[in-house]
């Protein structure tokens, strides 16, 4: 069982440099050619995609395959959709660009409203961006400004979790704990950013410990850290409320945010909530947060709010955060170029309609629990299969070496990459990742179709699953 301790390990810089947790698909090849745009990978060329339409994706070689993870849980309503289309470029002919110090646009404004009226969270204000890192860092420096409006200098500390992603912009990066994609970057990074033990039960909830102790566990754990710091310097704690990325769909246990929301109050510490993956519907209720009986100050949605139609990601305030800029400055002393883009506004503005018209959230939820049987089925008790886990229609599936010591694959394995360049070459996307925390790799891969998914292509999407990970099984013995 790996130790908790509350910051980040050092990795050796050269085991974490040399994949980023990158690789190639099955049909990527060594490029031939030297292309212009810069790449994720310098040593290959990704898939060239000619048409992408409801659930699939044609390649420039002609083949069509299923896109089960929607990028990564970003297309929710499908590829293609013809009233998102139609909203795009209606917007376009009207107005393309406003500066937002000076304007706005029906589009920007009934965006906002869509998402936040009649809502009984307290949810006041949303402030949107162009994408999650983007709005992760927006969050940081809103919520030091509400305290800083109070002439509250001292809260300068964030306290995030290990096994956690937020984003790849230096803020972002900071409150991460994805250690392969920030350690080159760790010079530059805030110091006042410091990481508890993730709320991840699979891999380490004691055998002996009951989920209510576990939470205790990690609640005691977060409280020492508020000590350890001066609860009075703390300016937020920040988690995911399923951790998506970095290990696979991972819900938190039973009572953990309760607990984590009671500490925070316990100090005047904001609780922020990264809804940037699990957000929108995806988790089977339009929020995340709901399923877990608590609210955030500051909230982040961003993949399933433009659902890929254009860049775009939010941040949700609360009354009591709106309030405290209201009674100092007045001024949300941040702005960009690009914020409230008219095109992302409009884009995501046809989605959210489509999903509230549609009953989407609904549907995906039912969907959910087809998709559920459905791995369970095909996959529990296959060898290799640690854990299947998830909500909504968000789905990970961690596998490990050893299904008795939960002990991970060796990392030269890749496991997870192995099943998805599998499942790849046989015509279903699936999203692929290895966590490292505490020196455990949660090789996993992640199902995030689309809300309007049919049961007969989630029937397709796990047959070819279970049957790339039979490759993979058979591969590794
Ligand atoms: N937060 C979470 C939970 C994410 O999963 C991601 C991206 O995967 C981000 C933030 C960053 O979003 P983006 O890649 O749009 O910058």
């Amino acid at each position: 069982m790996a130790p908790h301790s509350t910051s980040d390990p050092t990795l050796d810089p050269h085991s974490a440099i040399p994949s980023y947790g990158f690789q190639p698909s099955a049909t990527q090849k060594i490029t031939p050619r030297n292309p212009a745009l810069l790449h994720r990978s310098l040593a290959h060329e990704p898939d060239t995609v000619t048409h992408a339409g409801g659930i699939s994706l044609t390649l420039s070689s002609g083949r069509t395959v299923i896109d089960a993870c929607g990028g990564a849980a970003v297309a929710c309503i499908g590829h293609g959709n013809d009233e998102v289309l139609d909203a795009a470029v209606e917007q376009m002919r009207h107005v393309s660009y406003v500066h937002t110090g000076a304007y706005t646009t029906s589009s920007a404004e009934d965006l906002a409203a869509i998402i936040l009226d009649g809502n009984p969270y307290g949810l006041e204000k949303a402030f949107f961006v162009g994408s999650g890192s983007e709005a992760m860092d927006a969050t940081m420096k809103l919520a030091r400004q509400f305290f800083y409006e109070r002439g509250n200098l001292e809260r300068k500390n964030f306290v995030a979790r290990k096994q956690s992603y937020h984003g790849t912009t230096i803020g972002a990066m900071s409150l991460s704990s994805n250690l392969p994609r920030k350690v080159p970057y760790e010079p530059l990074l805030s110091k006042n950013v410091s990481h508890v033990s993730p709320a991840y039960a699979y891999q380490y909830q004691l055998p002996e410990e009951s989920e209510e102790q576990y939470v205790m566990r990690l609640a005691g754990e977060l409280d020492d850290e508020f000590q350890r710091l001066g609860p009075e310097t703390v300016i937020a704690f920040v988690a995911e409320p399923i951790v998506g990325a970095t290990s696979g769909c991972v819900p938190a246990p039973a009572g953990y945010f309760r607990s984590v929301r009671e500490i925070c109050d316990r100090y005047g510490i904001l609780l922020i909530l990264d809804e940037v993956m699990c957000g929108i519907g995806r988790s089977g209720s339009y929020f995340a947060f709901e399923q877990e009986d608590v609210v955030p100050d500051i909230m982040t949605i961003g993949k399933g709010l433009g659902g890929g139609y254009a860049p775009i990601a939010g941040v949700l305030v609360s009354e009591k955060v709106v309030r405290g800029l209201r009674d100092g400055t007045g001024i949300f002393n941040h702005g960009q170029t690009y914020q409230a883009h008219p095109l992302s506004c409009a884009s995501a503005l046809a989605v959210q309609k489509i999903i509230k018209r549609d009953d989407l959230v609904e549907r995906c939820k039912r969907m959910g629990h087809f998709l559920e049987r459905q791995l369970r089925a095909a996959l529990a008790g296959r060898k290799y299969v640690g854990d299947i886990r998830g909500r909504g229609l968000f789905w990970g599936i961690e596998f490990v070496r050893n299904g008795e010591s939960k002990a991970s694959f060796e990392p030269w394995v890749e496991f997870g990459y192995r099943v998805q360049r599998k499942a790849f070459e046989l015509g279903v996307a699936i999203y692929p990742g290895a966590a490292t925390v505490d020196g455990v790799r949660g090789d996993h891969v992640l199902l995030a179709p689309p809300y309007t998914v049919a049961e007969a292509e989630l029937r397709v999407i796990v047959r070819v699953v279970a049957e790339a990970y039979g490759f993979a099984e058979g591969d590794v013995e």
